[in-house]
Parts: structure tokens; sequence; C-alpha cells
């Protein structure tokens, strides 16, 4: 399959590495849109948030154990915002489920 974050979990395509298990990957998204922009990725293809099930739900409920681990460590005093862009109405480029991670600013709701 022609996935470019299937490629980055495998180390096909290099990354900055911020977090890794044998479930998920956490590197640094390659246009940050905030002070920290981290991306977590599960390790296995899973298209987008509208494809979570009961069969691969366990690595999403990991992943935020992994964001909060994150947050933790690197000290996100003021807060931080996880996002998932679901589809193109969403502005989902990457058709491999990702959560952004971003920390370091202010945000507005519900964009920006
Ligand atoms: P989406 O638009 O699907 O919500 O998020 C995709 C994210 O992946 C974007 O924030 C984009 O900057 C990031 N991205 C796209 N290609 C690469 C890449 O090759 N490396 C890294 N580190 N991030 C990427
Ligand atoms: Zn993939």
């Amino acid at each position: 399959m022609d996935c470019l974050f299937c490629k980055i979990a495998a180390g096909e395509i290099p990354s900055t590495k911020v977090y890794e298990d044998d479930i998920c990957l956490a590197f640094n998204d390659i246009e940050p849109q905030a002070p920290v922009h981290i991306l977590i990725i599960p390790k296995v293809h899973i298209a987008s948030a509208a494809e979570i099930n009961e069969q691969n739900s366990a690595a999403v409920a990991h992943i935020f154990e992994v964001a909060a681990k994150i947050a933790a460590e690197k000290g996100f005093a003021d807060g931080f915002r996880i996002v998932s862009n679901c589809g193109d109405s969403a502005g989902q480029s990457v058709k491999h489920l990702h959560f952004h991670l971003m920390s370091g600013r202010e945000f507005g709701w519900p964009a920006g």
C-alpha cells in the first residue's frame, strides 16, 4: 500500500521521532502549526477515525495514554490540544489515522 505514514512507521521515510513502541509512533510534524506539533500514529494502517472499531480501538486508547505521557514529560503546563481530522471536508490530507498533539500557544475554538 502506498501510504506515507505506513512508510514513516516502517522507517522507510525518516521522521524526527519523539516516542516509539510496538503499537505507535510519535514524530514531529513537518509543517508545525504550534511551537509543539507532534503526530501520533498507530503502526497498523487505519485509514481514519471513521475506521476505528472493536478490533483496533485498543491502539487508539494506547495513543491517548502516550499523548498524556508525552505531555507530562515535556511539561505542557499551559495545556495542549489533540486533533484528528477525518475525511476531506475536515481537512484530512494523509489517509492514515493520526492525532495532532499541539502545545505552546493559545488555541481558538473550533478552529485555529
Ligand atoms: P492532516 O492534514 O491529515 O490532518 O495532517 C497531516 C499532517 O501530516 C500535516 O500536519 C502535515 O504537515 C504532516 N505531514 C505531511 N507529510 C509529512 C511528512 O512527510 N513528514 C512529517 N513529519 N509530517 C508530514
Ligand atoms: Zn498507512
